[in-house]
């Protein structure tokens, strides 16, 4: 089993500060926060927004007529979609773009 290292950060003071109330109502520590969010960039999963299986993004092919990620457990991609869900899929999708820095755009 690979052990624990430590890491030394400079964030900015008030998000520090800021991010201690959520560890402290949640019964989370910071050490577990930034090794969820480190996993998640290394490998990031997204659940598919039709089957609802969950993939990991850099596994999947995009769909060369849509450009989206096609689910590799039900090949569905945004062809698959009325307009108004693939809008919603898009505004949903938003939160793992901001996650991963722009990864997905
Ligand atoms: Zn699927
Ligand atoms: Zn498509």
């Amino acid at each position: 089993m690979i052990g624990k290292t430590k890491l030394t950060l400079s964030i900015n003071e008030q998000v520090r500060n800021d991010v201690q109330a959520v560890i402290d109502e949640r019964s989370l520590t910071l050490s577990r926060l930034v090794e969820n969010y480190l996993k998640f960039i290394i490998k990031p999963d997204m659940w598919c927004f039709k089957c609802g299986e969950k993939f990991c993004i850099q596994d999947v092919d995009r769909c060369p007529k849509c450009s989206y990620l096609i689910c590799s457990f039900c090949s569905a991609c945004r062809c698959v979609l009325s307009d108004e869900a693939a809008i919603a899929v898009f505004h949903s999708n938003k939160i793992y773009q901001h996650l991963l820095g722009g990864y997905l755009e």
